[in-house]
């Protein structure tokens, strides 16, 4: 048995030792964290749902309706009639044939290439993948190779060298700490043209682009025949929690039969599914939201730009400030706190060596005037 001691040592000194901060009271941008009152820019709770009263109140229904744990699997007696509804819902709000409910996103990544790839098949990734992606590519036993960012020549070259009879293309539809979107048009045609799986992970863009929240496959007027696995998290725009999976009939009963990490586990609350159903109909009928994200986003991205700040290249509410070093962002996180403005610092291994970063996140919740409060702060730093 090792002494765990000098490992976190040393990841303090280098900078990279993670812990939390305790929040008081609900959800929202204005929170209180470690007792302190502060202004957030940094959850995935994009449109504000998190905290909706109408979301919370299907959500106490839910409960007196079903109770609180589901009791068992999806296949055992776990499977509600909320769950099923749900399942239909999202199936019909991405238009694709089936649904499927997963209890996390990470579980629902590592039950598709669980169960679609095996050893000597192919795992094709962006390098800037969620962790989760990968992982699911190790565990499936496939044959991991990874292409630099959004690079699709290189993508083709990898296609055309591997021998592998079953490949499977995997890229985040907005990535996460970069906020850029995947070129799925030219992901779709390598995908065809290979005879390649093609599986996105919506996580970040589910509920937040499209005209009506279809998320990445909907901002390109795409179809289940181009992407023909699409994952989307329930815990990020939706406000709620879990996730799901969209595809063919075949491909979905192929992740009931064989996704281990859908078999094995216990099915989420029903009344989180009907808080779910009640967010995903704001999504669909409220296009406010989105279009104050793009209006908080084009204000800040003026603002900073005018500050001098090289923004990176995104048009989603993920956008970060890359400063490199890890103690540089811890410098800068620590500054913003001083001013109230709660930022955490992203350091490797969540991004790759030398690119710690600011990862600011917009909500429909900010205002004008939360935008004005953040571009003084960054306006103050001493750089
Ligand atoms: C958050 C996230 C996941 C994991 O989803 P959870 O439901 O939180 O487990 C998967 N992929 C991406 C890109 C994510 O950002």
């Amino acid at each position: 048995m090792k002494d765990l001691a000098p490992g976190l040592q040393q990841r303090r000194e280098q900078q990279l030792y993670r812990s939390r901060k305790i929040q008081q009271g609900m959800q929202g941008v204005e929170v209180v964290l470690d007792g302190k009152n502060c202004l957030a820019f940094c959850s995935n709770d994009y449109l504000g749902l998190s905290h909706h009263p109408d979301v919370i109140k299907a959500f106490k229904k839910g409960a007196d309706c079903y109770g609180v744990g589901s009791g068992a699997a999806h296949l055992i007696n776990g499977h509600s009639k909320a769950h099923h509804a749900l399942e239909e819902e999202l199936a019909d709000f991405v238009g694709y044939s089936r649904a499927l409910l997963f209890s996390t996103g990470y579980m629902a990544n590592l039950g598709v290439m669980s169960a679609l790839l095996q050893r000597g098949d192919a795992v094709l990734q962006d390098r800037l993948n969620h962790a989760s992606l990968m992982d699911a590519g190790l565990l499936s036993g496939a044959t991991l190779k990874r292409f630099e960012h959004q690079n699709f020549q290189q993508l083709s070259q990898k296609l055309q060298q591997t021998r592998a009879q079953e490949k499977l293309i995997a890229s985040d539809g907005v990535f996460s700490m970069d906020g850029d979107i995947a070129d799925l048009p030219k992901l779709a045609l390598l995908a065809k043209k290979h005879q390649a799986w093609l599986m996105i992970d919506d996580a970040h863009g589910m509920g937040v682009l499209g005209k009506r929240g279809g998320g990445t496959v909907e901002h390109f007027s795409m179809t289940q025949d181009d992407v023909p696995v699409l994952m989307g998290t329930l815990g990020k725009a939706f406000g709620c929690f879990g996730a799901f999976v969209a595809g063919s009939e075949a491909l979905i009963e192929t992740l009931i039969n064989q996704a281990r990490s859908y078999i094995y586990t216990t099915a989420l609350p029903s009344a989180i599914a009907e808080a779910t159903r009640v967010s995903l109909k704001l999504i669909r009928e409220d296009n406010w939201r989105r279009d104050r994200l793009k209006s908080l986003i084009a204000q800040f991205r003026k603002g900073a730009n005018e500050l001098g700040f090289e923004m990176m290249s995104s048009e989603t509410p993920v956008q970060p400030l890359m400063l490199r070093s890890s103690e540089k962002a811890i410098q800068w996180s620590e500054f913003l706190w001083e001013q109230g403005i709660y930022i955490p610092a992203i350091r490797p291994p969540t991004v790759p060596e030398d690119s710690a970063r600011l990862r600011i996140s917009f909500s429909a919740d900010h205002d004008e005037s939360h935008v004005i409060r953040l571009l003084d702060a960054l306006d103050n730093m001493p750089r």
